[in-house]
């Protein structure tokens, strides 16, 4: 699985979810895995205040970041922010470039 993993696992951590388009294909070929302990969760973006379905596995997110390991882009207090906030975060299109 290579979602949002850190920056450090190299490559852009998203591209996975991106190309399938899909997180629910994701959820169910990690059933099938069945080893794991991955979740699904609602996380409240702290920058547009949405609620975003997501998961949460030991080693990585979908559908939301986890700003503690995303220091470099985090603001003021933010825990998670979702991904179309993340998106449209100048820092990150400079970074890993824009998604459209
Ligand atoms: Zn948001």
């Amino acid at each position: 699985m290579a979602l949002n993993h850190r920056v450090s696992s190299g490559g852009r951590p998203d591209l996975a979810a991106s190309l399938l388009g899909d997180e629910r294909v994701i959820l169910m070929s990690v059933k099938a895995a069945s080893n794991s302990a991955i979740r699904t969760i609602k996380v409240s973006c702290d920058r547009c205040k949405q609620i975003v379905d997501a998961l949460r596995g030991e080693e990585f997110t979908a559908g939301f970041y986890d700003m503690t390991k995303w220091e470099k882009y985090q603001r003021e207090n933010e825990q998670c922010v979702c991904n179309s906030c993340m998106y449209a975060d100048p820092k990150y299109v400079e970074r890993w470039g824009s998604c459209s």
